[in-house]
Parts: C-alpha cells; structure tokens; sequence
C-alpha cells in the first residue's frame, strides 16, 4: 500500500473550524431547544446584489448560445477583467500583466507555496489566518523537527498584541524568510499603517525576504489614511506578492474569485523573475477561474457594482459596530474585558484576561446560544482572546449582541 504523506501528521490538533462545528452540534444535540447564532465563521450571509448577480445570469444565458459560447478561457484570466482591476485598485502601482485572476485567495496561497518549496523559512503574524501555517505544513516547509513548543521549526511566529499595536517585532524574522502578512488583519482587524508597512517593505529588502501581502479586507478600510495595497509603499514591487478576493465584499465566498499581483520587478535570488515562475503556476496547475465568476468581477468593478459592494461592506461594518457597542458595555469594562474593533475590518478581537479562549467560546455558546471563534485557534498569541466576526444578518447580530448584554457572566 501507499504511505501515509507524513507531513499530514504534523497538522496539529484538528483544522479551527471543524472543532468549532463538532463543539456546536454537540451543543444542539444535549440542548435542542437553544437558538443559536453564530458570530464565529468568517462567512458571508447577505445575498449578492442585483447588479452583479444580474451580469453573471446574463453571461450563463449566453453561454448558451452559440455566439455567446466559450470554452477554457486564458489561464491567467479574462484581459478586460485583469484591466479592469488594474485600474481600479492600482492605478500607477501595477499592470493588467502583473493581475492574475483565480478562484480565491486562500487557493492562491496553496499554490504560492508551491512556488517557493519546502525550503523556505517562514514568518506568519501570530495570530494569523489558519492557511499560511498548515499550507506550508503540508508542503513540508516545518524544517526536519516535528511540531515543538509553539509550532514548527522553520516557521517563525510573530507575536501581535495590544502591547505591541499589533505591528510585530521585526527582528524576530530570518534572512530570506517568505513572510505572510495580513492587513486589515483576520482575525485582530488590526490595519497597518503607511509607517508600519514602510518598515515591513524596508526590512524584507534588506533582508532577502518575500511578503505575500494578504489584502481579503481592504474594501473595509474606511480611514483614508490607512494604505489598501501594499503597493502604496515605495519599493514593495521588488519584494511584495499580493492576494485578494471578491469574497468579502461582494459576497463571493461561494462564487470563487480571487487575484494575485505579481511584479516584474520581483526576483529569486537567482535574478529569474518571479512573475514568470507564477505565471508557469497558473498554466501548469490551474485552468482559469470560472468564466461566470469572471463576468461577475467585471461588473463588480463598474460604478454599479462598486456602489453594491460598499453598500454590502458598510452593512457588515455597522453589524461591526453594534457588537463593540455591547461589549463596551460597563459589566464587560469592569471585568476588564479589552475590546479591538478598527472599524476597519469585519472583525473584532476582544481579550478576556484571565481566561482561555476556548474556556470563553465555551461559556458564551452556553450562556448565550452564541458560537464565537477562539482566538487559541489562530496561533498561541490568540490565547486569551475571541474573534466576533460580524457577517450575519442584522436581526441576529442584534439578538446576539442583546445577549451578551443581557446573559453573559464570565467572571
Ligand atoms: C476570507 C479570507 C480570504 C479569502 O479567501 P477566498 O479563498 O478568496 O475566499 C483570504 N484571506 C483571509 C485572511 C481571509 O479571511
């Protein structure tokens, strides 16, 4: 028989959101009476609006027709699509050749660690998004010693709290490391600043690194002056890779469509082009996102669908809001309870000291009927923390957050 690939036995315990489900229907099976919400997944719940919706009916009813048929598309995606959002999210920092279309950020991740092996050291902000870890996991990107202490030997953690403004200390992070960066930040909402990326950009030149600039949330910046690319800043072509989605703010999650910026600029240290290596990627290992999904981007991008999105994304963030309002309340300021909302992330990242995350997760669903999200499952910084996400429907954010209020006793 086959073996086992090995790297699959230093996932460690379980991937986040299963055990979350496994904990709630565990729940519901000893409680069936409970009405429970969930503030946990990172999931859209608001249907796609009717301007887009309406351009990707339109294209299926046209792919049956003759004139309107088409098979395998271009494999790095529709030129006008890649246009499109050259222009609309990078005027003068990238070109329709650097804009690769896919089927999702976190699928471009997996295929990202493909590009640069199993070789790689790795620098992730803990807490971070679960998919840098355990896709390079999966490579075998955890050096030779299995999982110890903290995680894996060849991936660096960088601890991002209240204490540090959740900007991480540099200095912790090897030479010609691929560093992963989030911002807005899944799951702190942190959003870098113009100063704090200068120094991410600063220190990846100096030192031989890579950042993958993970940008999902930055339809969600509302403060001006906060970048939405890590292109804003000087120098990030020669060592910046960038990923993001439709999946947030137009409600794609199920769609699937997603991009990556790749610069010419961007060398190995061999001096071959990066963007030549990705372009290999997404012909050799990937077909082209789907044509459908395509014509939705593309009408997601005209005036109409701009306007949609921000309607959607400023549904989410005032969902945002009305959580933070009940967590301010005095009950949770007097246990000391920390609430971090931005408002500019969908997020909010919420320290209870003293106790452990799942310790909360745990009292929250049984006090309030409210599933949340630990923020232990997220990295080891995460460990006295909750993420609220705020994608649901208003009448249940409402009820949930009447709930904390009225039901919620930690301490
Ligand atoms: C939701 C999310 C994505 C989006 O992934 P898709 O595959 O495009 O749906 C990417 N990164 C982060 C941090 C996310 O939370």
């Amino acid at each position: 028989m086959i073996k086992r690939n090995k790297n699959f036995e230093k996932l460690t315990a379980g991937y986040l959101f299963p055990e979350i489900a496994k904990r709630r229907r565990e729940y519901s099976a000893k409680n069936p009476n409970a009405k429970i919400i969930s503030l946990g997944i990172g999931n859209t719940t608001e249907p796609l609006t009717t301007h887009i919706s309406k351009a990707m009916s339109d294209y299926v009813l046209s792919l049956g027709t003759v004139e309107g048929y088409s098979g395998y598309g271009d494999e790095q995606g529709n030129t006008a699509l890649r246009e499109k959002i050259a222009e609309v999210y990078y005027k003068g920092y990238a070109t329709a050749d650097e804009v690769f279309i896919s089927d999702g950020a976190k699928c471009d991740i997996a295929r990202i660690q493909t590009l640069f092996g199993n070789k790689v050291k790795i620098a992730v902000q803990d807490p971070a998004y679960p998919v840098y870890v355990d896709g390079s996991v999966v490579i075998g990107a955890t050096g030779s010693a299995n999982v110890q202490g903290n995680g894996y030997k060849s991936v660096f953690y960088l601890p991002c709290l209240p204490e540090n403004n959740f900007f991480p200390d540099l200095s912790k992070i090897k030479k010609n490391s691929l560093i992963y960066f989030c911002s807005p930040n899944n799951p702190t909402g942190a959003t870098s600043t113009k100063e704090e990326l200068t120094k991410l950009v600063d220190f990846a030149k100096l030192n031989g690194c890579i950042i993958i600039f993970d940008a999902a949330y930055s339809a969600f910046i509302r403060d001006e002056s906060l970048p939405k690319t890590i292109y804003e800043i000087p120098g990030s072509r020669e060592v910046a890779i960038e990923v993001n989605s439709f999946s947030k703010p137009a409600g794609f999650t199920g769609v699937r469509l997603g991009w990556s910026i790749v610069p010419n600029e961007l060398k190995f240290a061999d001096g071959t082009s990066v963007n030549k290596d990705w372009n290999r990627v997404m012909t050799t290992l990937f077909n082209g996102a789907s044509n459908i999904a395509q014509a939705g981007g593309l009408a997601a991008l005209d005036d109409d669908g701009l306007r949609e999105m921000k309607g959607l994304v400023d549904y989410y963030l005032e969902n945002a809001r009305i959580i933070a309002n009940a967590l301010k309340n005095d009950k949770f300021k007097k246990a000391g309870v920390e609430v971090y909302f931005t408002g500019n992330a969908p997020y909010l990242w919420v320290r209870f000291p003293g106790l452990k995350s799942w310790e909360v997760f745990d009292k929250i669903l049984d006090q309030c009927h409210v599933v949340t999200t630990p923020g232990a499952g997220f990295g080891p910084a995460g460990k006295s923390f909750i993420r609220f996400s705020s994608f649901g429907h208003r009448e249940n954010v409402e009820e949930a957050a009447k709930r904390l209020v009225e039901k919620l006793n930690l301490y």
